[in-house]
């Protein structure tokens, strides 16, 4: 599984497309900062049992033979992936 960043978290209210504000410390972090000892992974496509990531392009997979985005909000679908 990928290395997990703040933008991972639920606990992120995302600003723009650089920073967001972690929801438990109020403060602005950037989105690909580390996570913390309070993270809390966002159900993603990325962390979905159906999800298979492009061998071509990480910021590409795809559900079902249809092409999604791996930070893309998981569908009522998600199984989070052992
Ligand atoms: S709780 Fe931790 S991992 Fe989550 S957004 Fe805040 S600083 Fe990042
Ligand atoms: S089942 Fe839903 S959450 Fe899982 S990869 Fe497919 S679209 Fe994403």
């Amino acid at each position: 599984m990928m290395c997990d960043k703040c933008k991972d978290c639920t606990n992120l209210s995302a600003r723009d497309v650089f920073n967001g504000v972690c929801l438990i410390s109020k403060e602005t972090v950037s989105i690909d900062a580390p996570v913390c000892k309070k993270f809390v992974r966002a159900d993603k496509c990325k962390y979905c049992s159906k999800y298979i990531a492009s061998e071509k392009d990480s910021n590409l997979g795809t559900c079902d033979g249809d092409m999604v985005y791996p930070d893309l909000a998981g569908c009522e679908d998600f199984i989070l992936a052992e």
